[in-house]
């Protein structure tokens, strides 16, 4: 679980747990299906990383498409800026319109 054990401590939180996966290659790269998998609760911000697998042609939301380049890349570089940025984004309700346009 993402949230809530700590230490071996059982911390009762209630956090949504929300998660993004994110292309780390460029398209000509032959990892490019190889993505980053973010899981964290928007509570306490715990969180855990994972390279996961999304095939070249599924469309993934790229939340920092419209980030000028510097500002992309210092949260590319942290995970806890990142996932501060991401947070804010899904607390706007961004990422829940995002999904269900592609569900259709
Ligand atoms: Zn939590």
């Amino acid at each position: 679980m993402v949230h809530g054990v700590r230490g071996g401590d059982t911390v009762a939180c209630a956090g949504e747990i929300l998660s993004y996966r994110y292309r780390f290659y460029a398209p000509s790269d032959r990892f490019y299906e190889r993505c980053v998998g973010l899981t964290w609760c928007s509570t306490c911000r715990e969180y855990s990383g994972a390279m996961v697998f999304v095939p070249r042609n599924e469309d993934l939301w790229d939340p920092l498409a419209d980030l000028p380049m510097p500002e992309r890349e210092r949260l590319v570089r942290s995970e806890v800026k990142l996932l501060d940025y991401l947070d804010r984004l899904v607390r706007r309700g961004i990422d829940r319109r995002a999904s269900r346009d592609r569900a259709g």
